[in-house]
């Protein structure tokens, strides 16, 4: 039974009835209850699936009240209770459900000096009710708060994490993790409160503030970056905020990437660990003068790596007689002797924006960031017509993926037949720790086997990580490059010009003696330098591929045994 007074119901349905109405709710909360307490009314309505700005509104309407507008009024005092505050003579709540005491009969809860600038008015503050009210009572910055974000990104730093991550678990934990080798660990576990100087929303808010954020704002995701310097070099971190809502709080869930900052120098295309045909395909990209050649592989396979390492070689080999010039978001690392161009949307430096520019200052080198619209790739296409060597990247699974990508940014096969010299996909997998491997058949090599339609003589023994001090007992010391490269050639360019699809092109291809993901992971499982379980894990299924599984054999388990690698 309901226990609200009329009134209170009769407000709750003019609220759903106008979130409904502006499509902020779906017309089936038309049944949605009146909970019996009046303060559940607006988070019911939050966790029904309207957003805090629409119920604002909704609440704004139902109990005429204005909405707090930092243009017409001055900033807001938040009272201690933290739901509600006073500006410009005039009181602000965030939820009238729950302050509907405060509403009639102010003098009880606000102290003398809120009452003496309060002159019977009310009005909403635009926000989710609690998540905001406590972060706009914190300041933006602490330094208790910035000496924690830095400890806690030192740590992920000085173990090579790529990633961060802050994850609120509940009201009371948040998690600290990081990524590293593409696996998601947990470093530590803090409580909320730390201590009496700083507890979780402080240090969201001076993360948000740091990283060029409006602080104490929860309800819609956030980007952004900052600079950490730390052990004598400069961390370039972005940051990313996801509101996450535990209970009826709203709080900031954080990923930090770091971008760049872990080597002082670009390596050269011997010194990274990307094998031997890898590096005599890319040797042929560094000999060409024009075309477009283009790296595919997901966030994290180590593409901007491999450009760098590209680009200082076409410029060692032209002995810096030439003009390279890049489009970067963000530039990860200064390259001497090259023109980088950092891509800002904000200001309209787009990619095709940045590319028309570009394409007038007379380079012989584009290097674009990425290609991601038609306009984009359609200049890119020109240019690598008009006499000049065009690297960008694509996400796509595999080398092919890249044809039907540009087919369906729009770009015409005939042109994609006379532009593009090559396309090449990566991945990095962790490599098998040579201090403690041993060796013997396992589950995944039989899966593998069947994956890639081999015959079952092919399944024999392999690496198996063990786990030592080296290792940290991951099994898996750094990682190596698994890639393929697809050239060109007349007969192929003839097939994609002819508008073929996928699974011929890859038949040309083969037929030419095309190697993919596959066959080098083969080969590096083989070598024991990787695992198949690692290569299931990491590369895509294979293109053309049937995926068998034989009948006639079963796994031979009696055949385990094991040797030593190191020995
Ligand atoms: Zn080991």
């Amino acid at each position: 039974m309901n226990t609200l007074s009329d009134p209170i119901v009769k407000r709750f349905e003019a609220v759903r009835q106008i979130l409904i109405g502006s499509g902020a709710l779906p017309s089936n909360a038309m049944q949605l209850a009146c909970p019996s307490l009046p303060e559940a009314i607006v988070p019911r309505l939050l966790r029904a699936g309207a957003d805090a700005e629409s119920v604002t509104l909704a609440l704004s309407e139902a109990f005429s009240m204005p909405v707090y507008s930092e243009s017409l009024h001055d900033s807001l005092d938040y009272a201690a209770d933290g739901a509600s505050a006073w500006a410009d003579g005039r009181l602000f709540v965030t939820d009238p459900f729950a302050c509907q005491h405060l509403i009639r009969n102010p003098q009880l809860v606000l102290p003398k000096e809120a009452l003496d600038r309060h002159r019977g008015e009310t009005g909403l503050i635009p926000v989710q009710p609690s998540a905001h009210s406590e972060a706009a009572r914190d300041p933006s910055l602490s330094p208790e708060a910035e000496q924690i974000l830095h400890e806690w990104i030192a740590l992920a730093i000085d173990r090579q994490a790529s990633d961060l991550h802050i994850v609120p678990r509940d009201n009371e934990a948040v998690e600290i993790k990081m990524r590293r080798n593409g696996l998601l660990l947990t470093l530590r576990e803090e409580r909320m409160v730390m201590s009496e100087k700083c507890n979780y929303r402080l240090i969201s808010n001076t993360l948000l503030t740091l990283s060029g954020n409006q602080h104490g704002v929860y309800n819609t995701p956030k980007d952004g970056s900052l600079e950490v310097p730390l052990r004598g070099r400069t961390f370039f971190i972005r940051v990313n905020m996801c509101p996450v809502t535990i209970g009826r709080k709203v709080w900031g869930s954080f990923t930090l990437r770091i971008v760049a900052g872990y080597q002082r120098s670009v390596q050269t295309l011997d010194q990274l660990a990307l094998g031997l045909s890898f590096v005599q395909a890319l040797r042929r990209i560094v000999a060409m003068n024009s075309g477009l050649f283009l790296l595919t592989g997901p966030t994290g396979a180590g593409k901007t790596t491999t450009f760098y390492a590209l680009v200082m070689e076409i410029l060692r080999r032209n002995h810096s007689q030439i003009s390279i010039k890049t489009l970067e978001d963000p530039i990860e690392m200064q390259i001497p002797g090259i023109d980088q161009i950092q891509i800002n949307d904000d200001i309209g430096m787009s990619y095709s924006a940045g590319l028309r520019a570009l394409l007038r200052a007379d380079p012989d080198v584009i290097l674009i960031g990425e290609i991601r619209d038609e306009e984009t790739a359609r200049l890119a296409c020109r240019a690598s017509l008009t006499g000049h060597l065009v690297l960008s990247t694509l996400h796509t699974n595999n080398s092919l993926g890249a044809i039907e990508r540009l087919r369906n940014l729009g770009i015409h096969s005939h042109l994609i037949a006379d532009t593009l010299a090559a396309v090449s996909a990566q991945r990095l997998v962790r490599q098998v720790c040579p201090y403690c491997a041993t060796r013997e058949y396992d589950e995944a090599g039989w899966e593998a086997t069947c994956l890639l339609g081999l015959p079952p003589g092919e399944f024999g023994p392999v690496a198996r990580p063990e786990g030592c001090e080296r290792c940290e007992h991951s099994g898996y010391r750094g990682r190596i490059c698994i890639a393929e490269t697809l050239f060109l050639d007349s007969r192929l360019a003839g097939r994609i010009s002819d508008g073929a699809g996928l699974a011929p092109l890859y038949d040309t291809a083969r037929a030419q003696g095309f190697r993919g993901l596959w066959d080098h992971a083969t080969d590096l499982v083989h070598a024991g330098q990787t695992t198949w379980a690692e290569c299931l894990r990491i590369l895509p299924e294979p293109p053309g591929e049937p995926f068998r599984v034989p009948e006639s054999h079963t796994l031979p388990l009696q055949l385990t045994f094991t040797e030593n690698y190191a020995s």
